[in-house]
């Protein structure tokens, strides 16, 4: 049963004022399957009221008691895993084995921020005179907007989320209205673990009138958003304005560059696999695969292989690797991108097709000869798409891998060190991972570079986005 999702406002559970909802469709069916409530501007204010009280609450509690409430709270999850990921499938269309993936991920990054509020160390900075002390204090930033996106309802939420109570701060979280379910049982778990009223707020609604009223109200002292390179300047621009702390995890275009040297079968083996997962609408996704030329049959004749293997189909069936597209948008996004690269002499070497016409499923893709004019080779194809190119020269796959905008993930495999260290060191992007797939985890940095934002969602850094360094220097009296 998928349940008609409410806001959280000051610890309660609480239809809109205005008593507004939208629809949630199943991507898998195209039905409406539950409703969410839509928040007006009442319902604001009555959020960043709670906010503000409950900041001025928690930020008192001290980090070894905000760990163990974050503590119970990742246990619980835990505990609801398997009642959550059906919720999640329904709604986002992703297998369910990847949705119960990602809520025991979702509990271990809040195992991890909970632990890392309790290091949120300052310094004492020798001074110049006897008697005088010099300390570096990290204070909670205060009220935090939070704004996420449906290709991870859990996970872009519980980053911000966890890194957000860790630290001391409260939280309103705009999660996506058309993955509603999954994000508001995560923020249950907090409330459920003893989060106290007001530090945890949910809302859902239009998501350019939410953002417009929280970015600058002043109660709100920073935001945090997860979405498409566009949207986030829009956002930025207005975080801007008002001078508010911002964390921008946006677009990527990730390049996977495979090297003559390296285990051919080894990289389309778990490129494929990278590119399927979610049906390709992960920001890392592997898009630009650049293949050096003395290997390029080889790997291209793996990479099919590997897609035609992958079972299309409802989340909900076991067989299923998969799922639907999570909106309508991703097909005519999949069918405009390749239908451009065609029209400009691009091959499609297996799919480019929906399946049939409920629901959005659609085919895993490899597309090659494609022109770097084409659309797909400049825009994020959010979607089941490889673009599979030859490269000749390392100085020919560093251009390109760096052509675009984005710097967010990157990929690379050779079995050679000194290329290895070459590569990382030229590819502008905020994350590479070299033979393996390996991003992503809680204690580790992920963000990115140029168009794909700024701030760190992983690692010891995410914290540092959520407090503010305060200088004291004493006397002696
Ligand atoms: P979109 O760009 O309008 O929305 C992306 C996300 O931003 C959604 O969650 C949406 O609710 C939110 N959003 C949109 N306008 C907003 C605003 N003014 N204020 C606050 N939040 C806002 O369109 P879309 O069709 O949902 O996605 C399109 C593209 O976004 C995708 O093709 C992909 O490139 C990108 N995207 C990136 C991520 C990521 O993980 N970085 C996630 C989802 C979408």
């Amino acid at each position: 049963m998928y349940p008609d999702v409410q806001l959280l406002i000051n610890g309660v559970w609480t239809p809109a004022a205005s008593k507004r909802t939208l629809p949630v469709v199943s991507p898998a069916s195209g039905e409406v399957i539950g409703t969410v409530a839509h928040a007006e501007r009442a319902d604001l204010d009555r959020a960043l009221e709670a906010a503000e009280k409950g900041f001025q609450v928690w930020r008192k509690v001290s980090a070894f008691d905000r760990a163990k409430v974050m503590r119970k709270a990742a246990d619980l999850l835990r505990q609801r895993a398997d009642a959550i990921a059906p919720l999640m499938t329904q709604e986002q269309g992703k297998p369910l084995v990847e949705a119960k993936g990602e809520v025991l991920a979702g509990a271990d990054i809040i195992d991890w921020f909970a632990e890392e509020a309790r290091r949120t160390y300052g310094r004492v900075v020798p001074a110049r005179a006897d008697g005088i002390y010099q300390l570096v204090i990290k204070e909670p930033v205060g009220p935090v907007a939070a704004f996420t996106p449906w290709n991870f309802p859990i996970n872009q939420v519980v980053r911000k989320l966890s890194c957000a109570v860790a630290a001391g701060c409260s939280i309103i979280v705009k999660a996506p209205e058309e993955t509603p379910a999954s994000p508001a049982e995560l923020i249950r778990c907090f409330v459920d673990a003893g989060v106290p009223a007001g530090v945890v707020n949910l809302v859902y609604g239009v998501p350019a009138e939410i953002s417009e009223y929280l970015i600058p109200h002043p109660i709100i002292r920073k935001m945090s958003f997860t979405g498409s390179t566009a949207i986030g300047k829009q956002l930025a621009a207005i975080a801007g304005a008002h001078m508010k702390r911002v964390t921008m995890e946006l677009g990527g275009h990730a390049p996977a560059i495979v090297f003559d040297d390296a285990d051919v079968d080894t990289a389309s083996k778990l490129l494929a696999g990278a590119k399927y997962r979610n049906a390709g609408q992960v920001c890392v996704s592997p898009t630009r695969v650049l293949v050096q030329e003395k290997v390029y049959d080889r790997f291209v004749e793996g990479f099919l292989q590997h897609s035609k293997g992958v079972k299309v189909g409802d989340g909900l069936e076991s067989s299923t690797t998969m799922g639907p597209l999570a909106n309508p948008r991703r097909i005519d996004a999949m069918q405009a991108l390749i239908g451009d690269a065609t029209k400009r002499g691009a091959t499609v070497r297996v799919g480019g097709n929906r399946i049939g016409n409920k629901g959005n499923f659609f085919e895993p893709t490899v597309i090659t000869d494609v022109p770097r004019d084409a659309r797909v080779m400049n825009e994020e194809p959010f979607g089941p798409l490889a673009i599979i190119s030859p490269f000749s020269s390392f100085d020919d796959a560093v251009t390109e891998a760096n052509r675009l905008p984005y710097g967010l993930a990157s990929y690379a495999y050779t079995r050679s060190a000194k290329t290895a260290n070459a590569i990382a060191a030229q590819v502008e992007a905020g994350m590479m991972s070299i033979n393996h797939h390996g991003l992503a985890l809680p204690e580790v940095p992920f963000g990115g570079v140029k168009d794909s934002g700024y701030g760190s969602e992983g690692g010891l850094e995410a914290i540092e986005g959520y407090l503010n360094t305060k200088f004291v220097t004493q006397a002696g009296l």
